[in-house]
Parts: structure tokens; C-alpha cells; sequence
């Protein structure tokens, strides 16, 4: 997908979730700190407000809270089993191993129905993270490996 008909949706409806994804995304969201809580609820608010926005993607949490169990599965991959590397942490070393948890993951619902990890949406969406609550630090800024999927506090 090229950058401009990642942002432009031009005759496209916009991507709805359904009451179940809803509340897959609450409960979800329900595991974070309250301030990283905050800033996405604030963030997600513009960005379906902003009509260009909305219909490039419906941002969406793909993970909050992970166990250590699932951290340590992660760090195999591109290890010991195959895939690229997604994570250099171990069990209870990320973010996303204490609840509540001070990181959350962020993709977007494309209106097709695919889910994207567009960087390019994802600096956009980082934008209003940051915009939200200054506190907030977005993996795509880290030097070296870059997260983007990633938001912490
Ligand atoms: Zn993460």
C-alpha cells in the first residue's frame, strides 16, 4: 500500500468494529495504567474525529497485559523457532508482563477488513499519543530497534 492511499480512504467506508471486538478492545484497554489508558482513549477520540484519519484505519490494541509465559513464547521467535524477532525481552522483563501494564500494542483495522501495521499510520497515531500525555514514549522513537506497534509510559 502506498503512503498516500494509506491516509487518503478516498471511497471507502470506514472500518467499524463489532460489539464483540468492542469489547475485546475495552477489556483490553482496562488492563493498562490509567494514565497510558488516558492518553489512547484521548487519542483514539481524535483520531475517529479527524475524517481522514477514520477512514485510513481504525486504530485498535492488539496486546496490553502479557503473561510471562507468552513473553518468553516471543522471544523464541527468530530464536530457537523461526519468524523475525519481534522482542528482546524476556519473561518478565517487558512492560506488558505486570498488570496493570504500563505498555500497550497498537494496529490498525483497515476498511477491507486486513489489519495493518502501517508505520506510517502508527507516526500518526504516536503524534496524538504524545500530544495526549507528554509522559507517553513510542517505540518507533527508540534508537535501534524500532517498535512501532509500541507505546509506554
Ligand atoms: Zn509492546
Amino acid at each position: 500500500m502506498s503512503p498516500n492511499r494509506a491516509v487518503s480512504g478516498v471511497g471507502r467506508a470506514a472500518a467499524q468494529l463489532s460489539g464483540v471486538q468492542l469489547k475485546v478492545q475495552a477489556a483490553r484497554l482496562g488492563q493498562a495504567v490509567p494514565s497510558l489508558a488516558a492518553a489512547y482513549e484521548q487519542a483514539l477520540a481524535r483520531w475517529l474525529g479527524d475524517p481522514v484519519l477514520r477512514l485510513a484505519g481504525r486504530p485498535i490494541i492488539t496486546e496490553c497485559y502479557r503473561s510471562p509465559e507468552r513473553q518468553d513464547e516471543l522471544y523464541k521467535q527468530g530464536r530457537s523457532k523461526p519468524g523475525p524477532v519481534v522482542t528482546y525481552k524476556r519473561g518478565g522483563e517487558s512492560k506488558h508482563n505486570t498488570l496493570p501494564a504500563p505498555a500497550l500494542d497498537v494496529a490498525f483495522l483497515l476498511p477491507d477488513g486486513e489489519v495493518s501495521w502501517s508505520g506510517l499510520l502508527l507516526s500518526k497515531f504516536a503524534r496524538l499519543m504524545k500530544a495526549a500525555d507528554a509522559r507517553v514514549h513510542w517505540g518507533g522513537d527508540w534508537p535501534g530497534f524500532k517498535d512501532r506497534p509500541h507505546f509506554e509510559v
